[in-house]
């Protein structure tokens, strides 16, 4: 199927990581998906623990989702007109997210962050983009530039296609340092439409923000006359019922959603102030718009999905994070293997290294060789992780006892596959 597909697709994939360009070998093609379970074409079975990079956050094909997209479609698939479902969803999200005045749908993280950079910049009249390296915000043009270093770096492009004129408002800074912030500040007074951040970020490993770092990006965006934007594609409707922020509690003008909230299907959002939101067409100039944006089967999903959410389901998704967060650390320790389980809220990820990760350079300098033996020892024995070292792992409420015990059952080898191997 690889062979199939790389003729016709670039690299093989609809999406880079799928590769397993980071770690080696051959990527699994799925069939499908139970509960915590994926199997391959070739009938191999895996206890999953990246659950679709995060939406499957009830495991695969929950009967309650399949029955709400099943009575979905029988009605249709797509109008083009308002509908009944995307209020429900929308409503869903006002009411969970207290923030969040009016929420726009759209049907990918990358469309949501997009857009609510292209509105803060329309709402503040301001062009810079503030944004930390190693936080990923999607395959925005803007927000592809992670590149630079030291104080308020202008961004280059990280990947040929993107010009300069494009990433040239783009300021890079490394991630959890309030005094790179406030040095941008002061070199920008009066320029910066918006800083962009993950609410905690996944996208280089788990690094969560240090005390205080959310709540002084918001102080210093409010200070400026900028608008603080917090990207919760990842860890919104996850990390707790109201995502990151009802963890941390601070405010931001704009949120973005995505995974979770679609249910397995192409929905997300952003949304916030509506005073922001009002700048928005039709209601206001700011541009945007979307052929399937609010789909009803995609809305029917997430819908489902987000009202089987309660505090029992983040409480038991949260319990199985702990239970694999020590297996896999005692594993590692038992074989001496450098390392830090690093985790916020139920994400969670491993760094091979014991010095403190806090931003993109310290992860960047753990043995990910380690892990690319790590991750092919757990493939053989049918599990199936992030193929990269840089990615959050990700559980469900379907992670019952059967599947943790299939992974400790992995653990020994893999960790010994770790201490093993060589750079
Ligand atoms: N923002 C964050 C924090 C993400 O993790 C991602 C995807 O992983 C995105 C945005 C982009 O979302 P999508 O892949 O749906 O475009």
């Amino acid at each position: 199927m690889f062979d199939r597909a790389s003729v016709v697709t670039p690299g093989g994939v609809n999406s880079p990581v799928r590769a397993f360009r980071a770690v080696g070998g051959t990527p699994r093609f799925m069939v499908s998906g139970t509960g915590p379970y994926l199997t391959d074409a070739d009938g191999r079975e895996y206890v999953d623990l990246v659950c679709s990079w995060g939406p499957m956050i009830l495991g695969h094909s929950h009967p309650e989702v399949i029955a709400a997209v099943q009575e979905a479609v029988a009605r249709g698939t797509s109008f083009g007109t308002p509908g009944e479902g995307e209020v429900a969803l929308a409503e869903e999200i006002v009411a969970r997210i207290e923030p969040v005045e009016q929420v726009r749908l759209v049907s990918s993280g990358t469309e949501a962050t997009m857009s609510a950079i292209r509105l803060a910049r329309g709402f503040t009249g301001r062009a810079k983009v503030v944004k930390f390296a190693g936080c990923y915000h999607g395959h925005v043009d803007a927000l592809l530039a992670a590149a630079g270093s030291g104080l308020a770096t202008f961004g280059l492009p990280d990947t040929p296609g993107v010009t300069g004129a494009t990433a040239g408002d783009t300021v890079v800074l490394p991630y959890n340092d309030l005094d790179a912030v406030r040095a941008a500040f002061a070199a920008h007074p009066g320029e910066i439409a918006c800083v962009i951040t993950e609410a905690s970020p996944g996208n280089m490993g788990v690094v969560p923000p240090a005390d205080g770092f959310n709540a002084g990006l918001k102080e210093l965006c409010a200070a400026d006359g900028a608008l603080y934007i917090s990207d919760e594609v990842m860890t919104g409707f996850r990390t707790s019922k109201a995502g990151w922020y009802g963890v941390d509690g601070v405010r931001p003008d704009l949120m973005t959603f995505g995974k979770v909230m679609g249910g397995g299907f192409p929905a997300a959002a952003f949304g916030g102030r509506a005073d922001v939101m009002a700048h928005l067409a039709p209601a206001g100039p700011v541009y945007q718009a979307g052929t399937l944006s609010g789909n009803p089967v995609a809305t029917a999903a997430g819908l489902a999905q987000l009202r089987l959410l309660d505090d029992a389901a983040y409480a038991k998704i949260d319990a199985v994070s702990a239970e694999l967060r020590t297996l896999v650390g005692d594993a590692l320790t038992k074989e001496g293997v450098a390392h830090t389980v690093s985790s916020a809220s139920n994400m969670f990820s491993v760094f091979f290294t014991d010095q403190p990760v806090r931003n993109y350079e310290d992860a960047k300098r753990q043995e990910a060789f380690r892990f690319t033996a790590f991750f092919h020892a757990m493939l053989e024995q049918g599990v199936y992780l992030p193929p990269s070292a840089f990615e959050s792992w990700f559980v469900s409420t379907a992670h019952d006892e059967r599947a943790v015990e299939r992974v400790a059952a992995a653990l020994p080898a893999a960790a010994r596959a770790a201490s093993e191997a060589t750079a």
